[in-house]
């Protein structure tokens, strides 16, 4: 087979060590080891291989704010493989379901060819890399075809090591438990720098490739990193709390309206625009009128942060509506005519070239009415819990989900779910969480799945807490099946492991401890409240934030 890239001949990292990294750390399980070994390995890497390395190490192949996608499924995965081994799809389907790991899979595949073939060409690391750039570029009417030439190309060249983190990569999950948290305490550490130097260039740049490479080409600049248009950074989020406890600590806040919509960021220099999600897609094209009624909004280079919501007579109308615009690509004008959408803004984070997040939020809110002459959020200021309840109120009235109680010196934290924005809002809990596996479901659900196993994040790796079958209706579970039944990567039995790629948000009466489930907890009573479409798994739930809630369960403090 000839290879279809230009593979460079460096003697730089070659990928078969970096899978023996990678065995090494699937191995250790403390956090401190995992670190020291991350570290250990950065300093010998040049600055091409720096940034993917770092990114590798944590199962991703592209910096976080790049729309790339690859664009490798379970089946093109399986058909590559089988064709590199010599045999059918459907051995290579058994083999990954009786493991429940394609990465083991593929390898114990790749050990039965090797006793009768040679390689013809070492992988390494940026290589690996330049090919996988092929595989996410490919676009159009052959793009599978070329897609899988390429992916039949590194399986053929790759050790059976080597193809087990081949896969896992492809599939961009890399299960070796390396967070981001530990890459970035690893930079810190082999560079010698501030850790909170590292965090808040990340935050910027959200590249942690990139941030390593400056740790170790210019520690200084790493506080004066500035965000990008066009690269979006990560949402800054909420938690769930307290009007009471939020004026207590503060004094003052900001209330503002919950909506009841989908975030994106909008990003904008000249005339041109772009509009990304909440989970960093480049979503411009199928929110037309957003973009227009920003763009006549401002003179500005900007870059925004609000809520899409959709109305109807002045009124909001449910999120369900929002999130069928956002993924519309085709027959945009026509769905644009059923529903209208418009732009809440509620933060600035770049003005003119000049970078807001570490300002306090009472200043960013001032560049941001001084920027935008129209769409922003009302904002009000309260000093005594009483006229945040009012507010509170007036906000469900007008059909809202709620408040956001905000702290008014605090910067905007990228990809932080802290106390520094509170979200309060009626009804039942819920938690968003993580869907690894369901069971084939009886009787009337036969035939679809009629429960699915949830999962909380926990530095990179996920841990069931338990399942949900209730709150599901058969319209629902219908649209559940075709949601996941080509992401089934292993069966056993009435259950089948799922690529944890949907998020769903589950009502719950309870936390409870629990030695059921790989988390230690339980939830009593869950339900199935919705698909959240708008969030990405490593936007689910935490082991700690579940933990918290529990001893606030305890204490008798409830959520809210
Ligand atoms: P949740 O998705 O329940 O964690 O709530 C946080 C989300 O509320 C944010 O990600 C936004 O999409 C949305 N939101 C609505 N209104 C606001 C607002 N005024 N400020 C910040 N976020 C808001």
């Amino acid at each position: 087979m000839t290879p279809p890239g230009n593979t460079s001949e460096s003697m730089g990292m070659q990928f078969l060590e970096f899978a023996h990294v990678c065995e090494r750390l699937e191995g250790t399980p403390g956090r401190l080891d995992m670190i020291e070994q991350v570290a250990a390995v950065l300093p010998g890497l040049d600055d091409e291989e720096l940034p993917v390395f770092v990114r590798f190490v944590m199962g991703r192949v592209f910096p976080d704010w790049s729309t790339k996608k690859l664009g490798v499924g379970p089946n093109l995965l399986y058909d590559a493989v089988a064709y590199v081994v010599g045999t059918k799809r459907e051995t290579v389907r058994e083999a990954i379901n009786t493991t429940g790991d394609a990465g083991l899979a593929v390898e114990g595949l790749l050990a039965r060819k090797e006793q009768t073939s040679f390689f013809t060409e070492e992988l390494d690391l940026t290589g690996v890399y330049r090919e996988l750039e092929r595989i996410a570029a490919a676009e159009g009417q052959r793009s599978q075809r070329e897609k899988l030439r390429v992916a039949q190309w590194l399986f053929g060249n790759a050790r059976p090591l080597e193809g087990r983190y081949l896969a896992r990569l492809m599939l961009e999950e890399l299960r070796i438990g390396v967070g981001e948290g530990n890459v970035r305490d690893a930079v810190a550490k082999a560079f010698e720098v501030d850790v909170r130097l590292v965090e808040h260039a990340h935050q910027a740049m959200n590249d942690l490739g990139a941030v390593a490479l400056l740790a170790r080409r210019d520690p200084d600049a790493l506080s004066r990193v500035t965000i990008e248009p066009f690269r979006p950074v990560k949402m800054m989020l909420a938690q769930a709390g307290t009007i009471d406890a939020q004026v207590e600590e503060h004094g003052e806040v900001a209330v503002e309206y919950k909506y009841d919509g989908s975030r994106f960021q909008f990003h904008k220099v000249g005339g041109v625009c772009r509009i990304y999600s909440r989970r960093l897609e480049d979503v411009t094209e199928s929110l037309p009128d957003i973009a227009n009624l920003l763009l006549e909004a401002t003179d500005h280079d900007v870059i925004l942060d609000g809520e899409a919501v959709a109305v109807q007579d002045g009124r909001p109308m449910p999120f369900q509506y929002v999130i069928r615009r956002f993924r519309r690509k085709h027959e945009v004008d026509a769905m644009m005519e059923k529903i209208e959408l418009v732009p809440r803004v509620f933060d600035i984070l770049y003005l003119d070239g000049e970078t807001l997040m570490d300002r306090p939020l009472a200043e960013r809110r001032k560049a941001l009415e001084g920027a935008l002459r129209e769409h922003v959020t009302p904002q009000f200021r309260v000093t005594d819990a009483a006229a945040a309840e009012a507010i509170y109120t007036d906000a469900l009235d007008l059909g809202h989900e709620g408040v956001m109680v905000k702290v008014l010196d605090s910067p905007y934290t990228p990809g932080v779910r802290g106390r520094l924005w509170v979200k309060v809002k009626p009804g039942v809990e819920t938690l968003d969480l993580a869907v690894v596996g369901a069971e084939w479901g009886e009787g009337r659900r036969a035939g679809t799945f009629g429960s699915f196993l949830l999962a909380v994040q926990d530095q990179g790796r996920l841990l069931p807490v338990g399942k949900v079958a209730t709150g599901i209706t058969d319209e629902v579970l219908a649209d559940l099946y075709a949601l996941f039944k080509d992401r089934v990567i292993a069966r056993s039995g009435k259950e089948v492991t799922l690529e944890p790629e949907v998020v769903f948000e589950v009502g719950y009466s309870e936390v409870q401890t629990s030695p059921n489930y790989g988390s230690g907890y339980a939830l009593r009573f869950p339900r199935f409240v919705r698909v959240r479409e708008d969030k990405s798994v490593d936007e689910a739930e935490t082991l700690d934030s579940l933990a918290e809630r529990y001893g606030r369960q305890r204490n008798g403090q409830g959520s809210f």
